[in-house]
């Protein structure tokens, strides 16, 4: 399993210095050690967070000299790689990083919301068998500007606030726990988004729910469930191995007693496998007397598997056996199912990019 990325603190990477992921405390200390007076500081943070400068240069607020001898300063925003609008208007970008590496983020328009999809890693090292990121493999976290940058980006193109956060595009958050947590202050601090309107899902890694507690953020944990009992989460979860469904059950009630938050319980229905009323039953029987809500995925299609899924009347079912032995759940329809950027179906290969067309379009 990789570790944390070093140097994942907002602000240094590799000896640069990324401006984006700055508080604006942080950002007045920058400006005065070089040679600036104190109030650029807020002027950098609001050209950041709120015009969406994307270098230095476009500060033309600042002194001309100044920013030319600052002229390898890196902000660290992306550029865009390719853009597809699905039908429903939700929009998927494919992101080029400041190394070349591509990420994708989703954009999800609803009646008084954007919503916006942000990967945490480049790919994914956890491997569940139903999801396309986990099956193109893992190639490093992203560091808390290139978070940050996803919302960001979005927002610009929709010229429209971010309302809500959901990290569930590529990537296992809670493998990345310092950059995700740094991104979320400062999404939070810096660019206005309410915790509350922030949702972290993962699939659980052992002892790590438990830290992330620690943090005392206001965010809503999601778990990737997905399983009413722990022989049918290994065959479709292999990191489940390492950490059984009782003891992540366990780390999630204590998250509730920690933080006050409920928890959101994330459960792919796939047909004839777990999608059956004995397997409602038993995971009613789980969380009996649990703080928690079941949002059920029904399973979108990936190349590389060959799950089905359910139909709506097993489905509604489900969900009839939940509510009556008073388990809070609904039925997460994903959005974009047709341009491949659904829950799960986000992988930036070239295959993907190809059926996605092959534009490039650069952001207005
Ligand atoms: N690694 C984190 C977040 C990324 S996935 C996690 O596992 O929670 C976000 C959600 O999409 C997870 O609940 C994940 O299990 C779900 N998902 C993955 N593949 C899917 C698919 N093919 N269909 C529906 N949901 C899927």
């Amino acid at each position: 399993m990789p570790a944390d990325a070093p140097g994942a603190e907002a602000g240094e990477v590799a000896s640069e210095t990324y401006l984006l992921g700055l508080s604006l405390e942080a950002l007045t200390e920058w400006v005065q050690a070089h040679g600036q007076p104190a109030y650029r500081g807020k002027q950098l943070h609001n050209w950041l967070y709120k015009k969406g400068a994307r270098s230095l240069q476009d500060i033309t607020v600042f002194p001309k000299a100044w920013r030319q001898a600052m002229s390898q300063v890196v902000i660290g925003r992306s550029t865009l790689h390719h853009r597809a609008v699905a039908r429903d208007g939700t929009v998927k970008y494919l992101l080029r990083l400041g190394d070349g590496q591509i990420i994708e983020t989703v954009g999800i328009p609803s009646a008084n919301r954007l919503t916006v999809c942000v990967s945490s890693q480049v790919g994914c090292p956890m491997a569940c068998d139903f999801c396309a990121t986990g099956k193109g493999g893992f190639l490093r976290n992203l560091y808390c500007h290139e978070i940050v940058d996803q919302v960001l980006t979005v927002q610009a193109d929709f010229g429209q606030r971010v309302s809500h956060i959901v990290f569930m595009g590529m990537g296992e958050p809670l493998l990345n726990t310092d950059s995700v947590v740094a991104a979320i202050r400062c999404l939070n601090q810096d660019v206005g988004i309410s915790q509350r309107a922030i949702t972290l899902s993962t699939v659980g890694l052992p002892g790590r729910i438990r830290k992330l507690a620690d943090e005392q953020l206001q965010v809503t944990l999601a778990v990737s469930l997905h399983a009413s009992n722990q022989a049918q989460r290994l065959q479709l979860i292999p990191s489940a191995k390492a950490y059984p469904l009782e003891t992540l059950l366990d780390e999630c009630r204590d998250y509730v007693k920690l933080t006050g938050r409920r928890v959101s319980f994330e459960y792919i229905l796939l047909a004839g496998l777990n999608d059956q009323p004995r397997h409602a039953a038993e995971l009613a029987q789980h969380l009996r007397g649990f703080q928690s809500h079941v949002n059920l995925i029904p399973y979108n299609p990936i190349d590389e598997a060959d799950y089905q899924r359910p139909s709506e009347a097993s489905i509604s079912s489900f969900v009839a056996a939940l509510e009556s032995r008073h388990i809070a759940v609904s039925v997460r329809y994903s959005r974009g199912l047709e341009e491949n950027a659904a829950c799960g179906q986000l992988r930036a290969s070239k295959g993907n990019l190809a059926a996605a067309g092959s534009d490039t379009t650069t952001l207005g």
